[in-house]
């Protein structure tokens, strides 16, 4: 899977025309392979349709409340999107966890929402620099994927993605080199084999997410363990979007 986070990124026209853009190019997909677009809200209805028309292609949110419905001014819930045709939702992204202080229990209940509305998860966990450099990445990883999915039954994971991004390499243009992202995308699908069983950890996509571009992309997907990326600024390019959707072939 490569996926497009746009963050909080670009006008209703220009996210169209953006769409557009990548949708006209030639990239021939293996049926495996997944091309998904998670821009703001209000461009989700908008594109839902064009994003749709093409084969293997997605549409994700970026959020959701952990509510599903209810007194919360200005939240989107999961069955909103679900009836918007959004397809997934992002979840635990570090700037979530950093600038809305979402926690691991928290996040724990969106999941539980996300998926009881029918859509899939893109779940995010990484390490800041402070704990890589303190050698303390794996056991701080390992915890956040424990802490808000071990509570789920087994048949769950077929409708999760996850997302390992370092914090340190979030557009930084710093990205983990391919030793360190193959390095701990072993170790989460280790915990998550201990926990959950070889075949649940087996058939889960694991994306590597911070600075991918299209000159990194080819050797950070060539990894046994990186099933593709979660992308922020190069998704904002078309032509640099496209460029990595190739390199997953
Ligand atoms: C992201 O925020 O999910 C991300 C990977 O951003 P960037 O590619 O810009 O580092």
């Amino acid at each position: 899977m490569v996926a497009g986070n746009w963050k909080m990124n670009q006008q209703l026209a220009v996210g169209k025309a953006l769409v557009k853009a990548i949708l006209a190019q030639e990239y021939p997909l293996k049926s495996h392979q997944e091309v998904v677009f998670a821009p703001p809200f209000i461009h989700l209805p908008e594109v839902a349709d064009l994003i749709h028309q093409k084969e293997n292609h997605f549409l994700s949110a970026q959020n959701c409340h952990q509510e599903s419905s209810g007194a919360y001014t200005g939240e989107v819930s999961a069955d909103m999107l679900k009836s918007t045709q959004v397809d997934y939702v992002i979840l635990g992204h570090s700037e979530r966890r950093q600038y809305f202080n979402e926690g691991p229990a928290l996040l724990a209940q969106k999941v539980d929402t996300a998926l009881a509305a029918g859509l899939k998860v893109i779940f995010c966990v990484g390490e800041s620099l402070e704990l890589r450099e303190t050698g303390q990445h794996n056991d701080y990883v390992g915890k956040q994927v424990a802490d808000s999915l071990f509570h789920l039954p087994n048949e769950a994971f077929a409708h999760l993605v996850l997302a390992y991004e370092p914090i340190w390499a979030i557009g930084t243009g710093k990205t983990a080199s391919k030793e360190q992202a193959q390095a701990m995308h072993a170790h989460i699908r280790q915990v998550v084999a201990t926990a959950k069983g070889a075949e649940v950890a087996d058939t889960l996509p694991i994306l590597y997410g911070g600075s991918v571009k299209p000159d990194n992309a080819i050797e950070l997907f060539a990894q046994a363990d990186v099933d593709g990326g979660l992308i922020g600024g190069a998704s904002l390019k078309a032509d640099d979007f496209v460029a990595i959707i190739k390199a997953m072939s």
